[in-house]
């Protein structure tokens, strides 16, 4: 299973992906996890990158490009796996297509996850992070136990400096300019599947399963 998560951010690729990829097995490509983890460990990588981060802007495609690939070399990824945020430019897509034929591999299908803006902000806005193990909530669609510690292990949840409403709102912008071409790229390629980025999370799974059994997927 080779897939493309596409969306606006919001749309809950995350979210799906950590559990498709429990579910079918296979690993979680977010190249905003990669590039967190970057700036948290105070990398060069992380350096370069935050500024952009920061305001809602996008890393250069060079960067994101080069961290991809790399990543797609790995061992985990010759059975299958989900990208989460790559590609999101047309030069990333373009990329993205290079460093496959360069492992020998394609995409099987990229699921865009069309979303309401308003769904989106509220989402991002009210979206809270465990510090220490990652885990995601929501204020008020999956409220902690305790307010602003997490369940799982106890760490302190946190906003995450890009999930204001100010910086949402040029996120939402940045992908409508830059990353929604991508639709009508991989539509032209045949690899486009539709799903509605509204649903609760367990209607979407349920949605996902059925088309990877129409595609033959699983
Ligand atoms: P995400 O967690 O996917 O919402 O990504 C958070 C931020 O990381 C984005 O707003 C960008 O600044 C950066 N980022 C993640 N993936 C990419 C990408 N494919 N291209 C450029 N910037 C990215």
């Amino acid at each position: 299973m080779r897939l493309v998560l596409l969306g606006p951010p919001g749309a809950g690729k995350g979210t799906q992906s950590v559990i498709l990829a429990k579910q079918y097995k296979v690993p979680h490509i977010s190249t905003g996890d990669i590039l967190r983890e970057s700036v948290k460990n105070g990398a060069s990588l992380g350096l370069k990158a935050k500024s952009y981060m920061d305001k809602g802007e996008l890393v250069p495609d060079d960067v994101v490009i080069g961290i991809a690939a790399e990543r797609l070399k790995m061992a985990d990824c010759k059975g299958g796996f989900i990208l989460d945020g790559f590609p999101r430019t047309l030069k990333q897509a373009e990329g993205l297509d290079e460093a496959l034929k360069g492992i020998g591999s394609g995409i099987d299908l990229v699921l865009y996850f069309e979303t309401g803006e308003q769904v989106a902000i509220t989402r991002l806005t009210g979206r809270r992070v465990c510090r220490k193990c990652g885990f995601n909530y929501h204020i008020k669609n999956i409220p902690p136990k305790k307010e602003g510690i997490c369940d799982k292990c106890g760490g302190e949840l946190f906003q995450r400096p890009d999930d204001t409403e100010t910086t949402v709102r040029n996120r939402l912008v940045v992908y409508e300019q830059q990353t929604k071409p991508l639709i009508a790229y991989y539509e032209k390629k045949g690899v486009l599947k539709k799903v509605s980025g509204d649903l609760d999370v367990q209607e979407l799974n349920d949605v996902l399963s059925k088309v990877f059994s129409e595609a033959q997927l699983v």
